[in-house]
């Protein structure tokens, strides 16, 4: 559910109800920052612990489950306080930003030793949901997305942000478009102009970021250029092809202000705006996203979905690109149709294993590179960046022999200077510690002063052997130790047994059950020297590894072309992987309209079943534009209709898909109305979500339109639904011109067929048998063409477990109404019919073709018809009413 936060947000509030000098220096300070992060809990560093106090200490102890307390007084009154380790923060963050959260960090910046009240403080970074970029926050094989959205008129500018990818994607739509964008996109959190905010905060929105309102100038174009500019570096953006998408650039101005205050950092790394074309893309509405389960299944888990079941990515990035391909279908094929020619080249080799096997080991080198230009990568990102810089030749090499363009602009992208695996080769240690304050991250050798402050530092060995001699000849205390440990420092060791033998300058250090140890000043001397050296080579580190950052920054581009090749390559090798494994076929990406699939299925249907029965289809604009499907619940006409989209899908991300053979034409658009969930969250019945969806598909369907229709016009009457779908049929057939899929339980729409020169019946069959258990029914799975011929509602019902009873009265009410409608239609759909009759007396036929042809007419207004439709409708009356 979207959630919105008020830029006013939450005081701390103590700053309304008292002057500042009533406080503590401390809280002065405290109160200060706050006041420049009202809508953000700020963690306050005070030695080992963030400390929160006020509100946000008490929101903080509900959200995270840590106790509240208080600290002193502070103007007269106890503060409320609640504070997290240091050491841990990474998990409380993790918590709070999947809460919706924002936090700002404030760290001591200034020396504790010299600062004369409280030290200096600073808030040196913001994190919000939409701008992570640490290992430890983010979901590995996901991208996340900052979006600014600004908006005139009927147009909408969207500018999204990957921060941990150092990427900038620009596009300009059309209001009606903005939910389907934001679907595809899912991005962590929003930012609108505050008078938008209220539509976004609604939960009916598509997405479920975090909505942040901004004042409205932050959303100018002009402002958006100039900032655009400045972070590309250039004078104008000529070369980016911004031109025709000013709202875009105006949105990008918001996003840019937002992250670089956030992250308090030029962002460096994002170098790469894209601009995308609504067009370039096939387009699936957010209904049909869900519908065909592509992410995320009905009831909103992972699995089984296309997604998982396409998903044995081996990198985090290859994960995270085929997320983005699943979501950005392509529409023109000479893109499709270079990633299938690359799919197969390696599936005709036996390449496979042995690239998987050199990913496999590779590290996320587009999220080191993020966390490099913003100062916050980690020893173990630069060990892991190195071991991976070494390995990508030999990646290179299994490329060799691969000739498909897109292998071959991977395999030129891995070329990362070799200076640069040089230099991390000789600065990282091997296996360096996990905190750059622990030291012993840069490797031996690499510096000479910290070489030598080591060696002062960890080389008293041979100080304490001789002095352990002298001071044994001097006391005379032969088993006198000189030794270190690291909790106690330097120290000499005497048992109680030789206790009196102790010289006058022994101090007492420690006492332990047999022995006391003590220090002298020669040895507090030493100790002094080699804790300074530590403390030095600690510091000497940080400098050198800082050092090391700044020059590794120049490289980020190269980096993030290799970690792009990387994920390319692990998508396009997942796709040859899935095909052998699944037996997937490449499609044809085709010039002629429609679509032919021989022996076609659906993959995660596939997956659940002993045995799936492969189903061809035929569609084409002139001779089967509109497939009307019959037969019983539970045939497969869902599936049947869901696999010709998921084929058409793959086909277009790039994949080989789940059939003999596709010729997939031109697409540009995959709508779907299924199923009959009540959106009670939007406040709409089952029925308005049913007619919404169809509205939009009528108004937007074009000829190059896949339509499944799956059930429409159930949530009403059986009259007023009928009508509803006969129209709806019509309509996409004659005015849309799509393709389309119709599954119904309206037998009469099978007339449609007679009437329509495009339209075409195919249905689905089951056949009954006797066992022990009486009558029994199984489905065939098997599409076959024409109408089907009955409905097997009551075997369903009875594999369903509806009572014996129950089944025998709906029987002897069935061969009455059979028995009636026999008379005037042998195919009329019985469950169709809304009759109010009891099992003793059914209606007449007169009286329920009297009702029906009431009601045909009740749905029909000639006000809206052209005269041509209006003809029609009366062709259909007479056709349905008046024929013998
Ligand atoms: P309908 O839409 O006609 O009610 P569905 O498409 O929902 O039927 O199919 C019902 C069930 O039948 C599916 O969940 C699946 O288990 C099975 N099924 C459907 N199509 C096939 C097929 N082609 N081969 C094997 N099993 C199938």
């Amino acid at each position: 559910m979207a959630k919105s936060v008020a830029r006013s947000g939450r005081g701390s509030g103590a700053e309304a109800s008292s002057p500042l000098a009533n406080h503590t220096p401390m809280m002065q300070q405290y109160l200060r920052i706050k006041s420049a992060h009202a809508d953000a809990l700020l963690f306050y560093r005070m030695g080992d612990f963030y400390e929160l106090f006020f509100d946000d200490a008490e929101r903080a102890s509900r959200l995270l489950d840590i106790t509240l307390t208080a600290r002193g007084q502070s103007n007269g009154a106890p503060i409320p306080m609640a504070g997290v380790p240091f050491h841990a923060v990474d998990q409380y963050l993790a918590k709070l930003v999947r809460l919706g959260e924002t936090v700002a960090i404030c760290e001591q910046t200034g020396d504790v030793a010299t600062a004369k009240g409280p030290v200096e403080r600073k808030v040196v970074r913001i994190v919000t949901p939409g701008t992570l970029t640490d290992a430890g926050l983010l979901d590995a094989r996901r991208d996340n997305l900052l979006v600014a959205l600004a908006f005139d008129g009927q147009q909408a500018g969207i500018a999204a942000l990957n921060l941990a990818a150092g990427r900038i994607t620009l596009l300009q739509v059309g209001q009606a478009r903005v939910a389907t964008e934001l679907q595809r996109l899912s991005p962590g959190e929003m930012l609108v102009s505050e008078p938008m905010r209220d539509k976004f905060a609604d939960p009916s929105n598509a997405s479920a970021a975090v909505v942040r309102a901004l004042p409205p100038w932050h959303f100018s174009s002009d402002q958006g250029r100039l900032a655009l500019t400045k972070q590309l570096g250039v004078i104008d953006l000529a070369a980016f092809g911004c031109e025709d998408v000013p709202l875009a650039v105006a949105a990008c101005g918001a996003l840019l202000w937002y992250a670089t205050t956030t992250q308090q950092s030029a962002l460096t790394h994002v170098r790469n705006v894209v601009v995308e074309r609504p067009s370039e893309f096939l387009r699936l509405d957010p209904a049909t996203r869900r519908n065909l389960e592509l992410t995320s299944t009905l009831r909103g888990e992972s699995a089984p979905t296309l997604l998982s079941l396409l998903d044995t990515t081996v990198t985090a990035g290859g994960a995270r690109l085929l997320r983005t391909w699943l979501s950005s279908p392509l529409r023109d094929h000479a893109a499709s149709g270079e990633r299938h020619a690359s799919v197969a080249e390696l599936t005709l080799g036996h390449g496979i294993d042995a690239i998987r096997t050199l990913l496999r080991s590779t590290a996320d080198i587009e999220r080191i590179a993020a966390r490099i230009a913003l100062r916050t990568a980690r020893p173990r990102d630069l060990s892991g960046l190195r071991d991976t810089l070494v390995k990508l030749p030999v990646v290179a090499d299994a490329l060799q022999s691969l000739q498909s363009p897109l292998w071959r602009h991977a395999r030129s992208n891995l070329a990362v200077p070799p200076l640069l695996t040089d230099l991390l080769a000789r600065s990282i240690a091997a296996e360096p510690s996990a905190a750059l304050r622990e030291g012993g991250v840069i490797a031996e050798g690499y510096d000479s002063e910290l070489d030598e402050l080591r060696m002062i530092a960890t080389d008293s060995g041979a100080f304490l052997l001789a002095m352990e001699a002298r001071e044994r000849a001097r006391t005379g205390i032969a088993n006198l130790k000189v030794e270190f440990n690291r909790v106690h420092g330097f120290y000499i060791e005497v048992t109680n047994a030789q206790s009196t033998k102790v010289p006058a300058d022994y101090r007492r250090r420690q006492t332990l059950k047999n022995a006391e140890r003590y220090i002298t000043p020669e040895l507090k001397a030493f100790e002094d020297k080699a804790l300074s050296a530590q403390e030095r080579s600690l510091s000497r580190e940080k400098f050198l590894f800082e050092a090391l950052l700044d020059t590794l920054e120049g490289s980020i581009p190269s980096l993030q072309r290799a970690a792009n090749a990387l994920s390319t390559m692990d998508v396009l090798a997942t796709f040859a992987e899935r095909a052998q494994t699944l037996d997937w076929h490449a499609p044809e990406m085709s010039p002629l309209p429609g679509i032919e699939i021989r022996r076609g299925r659906h993959p995660v249907v596939e997956a659940q079943v002993d045995h799936f029965v492969a189903n061809d289809i035929e569609l084409s604009p002139h001779a089967r534009r509109l497939v009307i499907l019959t037969g019983p619940n539970m045939g497969g006409k869902s599936t049947y209709m869901r696999q010709t989209a998921i084929i058409v899908l793959l086909a277009s991300i790039g994949s080989f898909v789940p059939a003999a053979s596709a010729r997939i034409g031109s697409i540009d658009a995959i709508y779907t109305r299924i199923g009959s969930a009540d959106d009670l969250a939007g406040g709409r019945s089952t029925f308005m979500v049913e007619m919404t969806e169809a509205a939009a598909i009528l108004n937007s369907a074009t000829p190059q339109s896949l339509v499944l229709i799956d059930e429409i016009g159930r949530g009403t009457s059986t009259f007023d639904g009928l009508a509803l779908a006969w129209a709806i049929a019509r309509h996409l057939a004659h005015r849309n011109q799509c393709l389309a899929l119709f599954a119904t339980h309206y037998f009469e729409l099978t007339g449609l067929a007679k009437e329509l020169p495009a339209c075409v019946n195919a249905h689905f069959d089951a056949a009954e048998f006797k066992d022990h258990r009486g009558q029994q029914i199984v489905f065939l799975h098997e599409v076959a063409a024409g109408p089907a011929s009955r409905s097997y509602g009551l075997q369903v019902a009875r594999l369903a477990g509806v009572p014996g009873d129950a089944l025998k009265q709906a029987q002897k009410y069935l061969s009455a109404l059979e028995a009636n409608a026999s008379a005037k239609d042998p195919q009329t759909d019985l469950f169709s019919m809304d009759v109010c009759v009891s099992a003793s007396s059914p209606a007449t036929d007169l009286e329920v073709s009297a009702k029906a042809l009431l009601d045909a007419l009740r749905a029909i207004d000639p006000d809206v018809m052209s005269p041509r439709e209006a003809l029609d409708a009366l062709y259909v009356l007479k056709a349905q009413f008046a024929d013998p």
